[in-house]
């Protein structure tokens, strides 16, 4: 690749600034000044320096959202052979991974990415992400349940965080509930359910960090919007 197509691509300049830092001396190759102009290089082997800095191509991100079904684990490889979400976004032509976890049975929102920063952000507890789910759980649920769910529930001897928690409809097994932590123990809003006598049967997660699931068909995926993206930011 030429030099200055090298240098355009890392966001050191446009190709005819990289043209004018190369005849000002600006650039090395291996440690050597180059002043020449269409110098080729190996971009995955030379060590090009901009004012004795190195130069390193700006990595394409990539934000998608994976609308999970059931019977995927939420890893990059699976020992015990299962499938895996990957395997759902096989044609993505760059390296990504999901943030944070969702259970192999439930469905839903799953963000990925190859952004460590917006993964950092999005998983640590400190920021305390808001996760909406509907749960569909067995029987009925009473308003003293309800805000027992509400006010928090003690799960290996620590309480959870107050959590928003609505009745939307009725189903065969019993209630369809939305419900919103703001934090992301394992297994939690199974293990809220039962804490309070209930099983769930069927869990999805509809929003995360303000995105919002919307119409993207079961096992399929659709890139983040730009506006999406700024919001994680
Ligand atoms: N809470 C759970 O219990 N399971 C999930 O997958 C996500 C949140």
């Amino acid at each position: 690749m030429r030099l200055q197509k090298f240098l355009a691509g890392c966001g050191v300049a446009s190709r005819r600034g990289a043209e004018v830092l190369i005849k000002e001396g600006r650039i090395k190759v291996n440690g050597n000044t180059v002043t020449a102009m269409g110098v080729q290089i190996d971009e995955n082997k030379d060590q090009v320096e901009f004012d004795g800095r190195l130069v390193q191509p700006e990595k394409k991100m990539v934000y998608i959202m994976l609308n999970k079904p059931a019977g995927y684990v939420t890893t990059v490889s699976d020992d015990k052979g299962r499938d895996t979400v990957m395997s759902l976004v096989q044609d993505i032509p760059v390296r990504i991974y999901p943030v944070g976890r969702l259970d192999y049975d439930t469905e839903g929102l799953l963000l990925m990415t190859n952004d460590g920063d917006i993964t950092y952000r999005i998983t640590h507890p400190k920021n305390q992400v808001e996760k909406t789910y509907v749960a569909e759980v067995t029987g009925n649920i009473t308003m003293d349940t309800l805000l027992r769910l509400r006010s928090g529930i003690y799960l290996d001897g620590v309480k959870t965080r107050p959590a928003k928690v609505e009745v939307i409809g009725a189903t065969q097994y019993g209630t369809k509930l939305e419900i919103t932590i703001h934090e992301g123990k394992n297994r939690q809003v199974r293990r809220m359910f039962e804490e309070v006598g209930c099983i769930v049967k069927r869990l999805k997660r509809t929003r995360e960090a303000g995105l919002i699931l919307g119409h993207v068909p079961l096992g399929r995926w659709r890139r983040l919007t730009e506006s999406e993206v700024n919001m994680l930011k």
